[in-house]
């Protein structure tokens, strides 16, 4: 058993891997530890949304050729600049994020989403998510403007598809246990498939098994304690073991082991995510109301910037607040700009005429403390200025120990609406370190020869945050770089 390119992982970053790999060499295999049924990792969980620089449509008419004349009259798509992308890269990472590949993964992420449309993916605009209606006109407010037809699992089948078509092989239940190595470098990987453990001989290996959020060992280790009383929001199957085997190997690890990406999810969502759910647990319209907590407090700045910004680490702050939850509150007036995720049946809901009944619903809350903040809120806003949701407003409050900084909107129209949430958590920010060619460096600075890595097991991208829609860009960009340079490799 023999192959030019092996790849680990079956999600995004790896079938990007292996369809770069295809194109220089015949035998390319995929193993995915997952059975069929569940198979895909994290990015079958997502939205689909990926980030890419655009300098207007016609940029965006090379990853979206089906727009029509129509579309494009109805639609305000702006720019979206690679000095834009890098900027929001440097901020959101606290100017962190390793230079030289944050440039690779700007410049090359409008191109890496047209060769996926070559390769089969289709892509339309985001528009239910990410543009604002106004005055029947979509206006894009964030940047991030390009969605996978199908989400997270149209995308993963057609790249599933696009595979078997261009004749990779493609394992499910096959988890690797093992990377085979000599002085040389790597020379293959040892796999559990089906139960029964095989050797397979590769003249490379791209790892794209992801993060280890879905092992509490290894996130009360390195995230910290309480981590381990996170909900995981994707697959089960990312635990962390390929990192672990490849630092074993003597790769180096990078980036920042103690972040990763959290957000505010249902209280009450399973231990990991639901396919059937997706990513519908989230909890994303906070900046159009306010949290509390146990103690009745709120402990946010919930109009800080964008929902795509600080979004990623809010996560942590909910986790940290006592009893790992808190409650998201509405009023009647910011109803219909609940985004579709507070629709769901799945939902830990309450509804009340007044405030005071509404707080005595809150479980596990302080109701009288709550109430006294929600009308210390109510006082604070500046109702002189007008809310717009479509700019940072600047109606924000005056004098709270706590601030809210746009978009505050006074708590007054029945009915009200308060959302239970805990953490859900994404995906770890730690992992291998790469070079630009997406070679795994070893502790020593070299390259560790006939190794490559891509997606969420590398490190040194994402620090303490990260812009919505950046993983996926990132597992293609760099997949297509390590499996297309795996491939080139293996002609030695
Ligand atoms: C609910 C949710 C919504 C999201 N929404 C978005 C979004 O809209 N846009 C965006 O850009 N990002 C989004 N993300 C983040 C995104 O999912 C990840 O950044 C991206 O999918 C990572 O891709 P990957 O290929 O590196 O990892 P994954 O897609 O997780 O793939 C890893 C694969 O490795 C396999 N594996 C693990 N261990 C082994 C082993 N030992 N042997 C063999 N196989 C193994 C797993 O089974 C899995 O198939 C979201 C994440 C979640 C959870």
């Amino acid at each position: 058993m023999t192959y030019d390119v092996v790849v680990i992982g079956g999600g995004n970053a790896a079938f990007c891997a292996a369809l770069a790999a295809r194109e220089r060499k015949e035998r390319v295999l995929v193993l995915e530890r997952a059975p069929e049924d569940e198979s895909g990792g994290n990015s079958r969980f997502t939205a689909g949304l990926m980030r890419v620089a655009y300098a207007g449509v016609d940029d965006l008419k090379k990853v979206m050729p089906d727009l029509s004349a129509e579309e494009i009259a109805r639609t305000d798509f702006g720019t979206y600049t690679e000095d834009q992308f890098l900027d929001d890269m440097a901020r959101v990472t606290e100017y962190r994020c390793d230079p030289d590949l944050t440039e690779i993964l700007v410049k090359r992420s409008l191109d890496t989403v047209a060769w996926m449309r070559g390769k089969g993916v289709r892509f339309t605009a985001a528009w239910g998510r990410q543009a604002f209606n106004i005055g029947g006109r979509f206006k894009f407010w964030g940047g991030l403007t390009v969605e996978a037809v199908g989400g997270g699992p149209g995308l993963v089948e057609s790249l599933t598809n696009s595979a078997k078509k261009h004749g990779i092989d493609v394992w499910y239940r096959a988890r690797v246990t093992g990377l085979l190595m000599d002085d040389d470098g790597v020379k293959g990987v040892r796999v559990r498939r089906e139960g029964k453990t095989v050797e397979v001989m590769a003249k490379s290996v791209v790892l794209a098994a992801g993060g280890f959020q879905a092992n509490p060992e290894m996130r009360a280790r390195y995230l910290g304690p309480g981590w381990e009383l996170a909900k995981g929001r994707g697959t089960r199957f990312n635990t962390g073991d390929v990192i672990r085997m490849a630092l074993d190997a003597g790769a180096a690890p990078a980036g920042n082991w103690s972040g990763c990406h959290a957000v505010a999810w249902e209280r009450n969502a399973p231990e990991f995510g639901d396919l059937a759910v997706g990513d519908q647990f989230q909890k994303h319209s906070y900046p159009w109301g306010v949290y509390v907590n146990a103690t009745g407090r709120r402990f946010v700045d919930e109009g800080a910037d964008f929902r795509n910004y600080p979004y990623a680490k809010y996560g942590g702050v909910i986790l940290r607040q006592p009893g790992q939850f808190a409650w998201q509150i509405f009023d009647a007036k910011v109803k219909a700009q609940l985004r579709d995720e507070y629709k769901i049946r799945q939902v830990t809901k309450r509804t009340a005429n007044t405030l005071e009944e509404l707080v005595k619903q809150l479980d596990d809350v302080d109701a009288e403390a709550a109430l006294a903040e929600l009308k210390a809120y109510n006082a604070a806003v500046r109702t002189d200025i007008a809310f717009n949701p479509n700019v940072k407003d600047g109606r924000g409050t005056q004098g709270l120990a706590i601030p809210k900084s746009n978009w505050a909107n006074t708590l007054d129209t029945p009915p009200y609406e308060a959302y239970a949430v805990t953490c859900g958590i994404t995906f770890t920010f730690g992992g291998l370190r790469i070079n630009t060619d997406a070679q795994v460096m070893s502790t020593d600075g070299e390259p560790i020869p006939g190794l490559f890595a891509a997606g969420e097991l590398v490190g040194g991208i994402f620090y303490f945050n990260y812009p919505g829609g950046t993983g996926l860009t990132n597992g293609a960009v760099f997949g297509r770089i390590a499996g297309s340079n795996a491939a080139a490799g293996s002609d030695h």
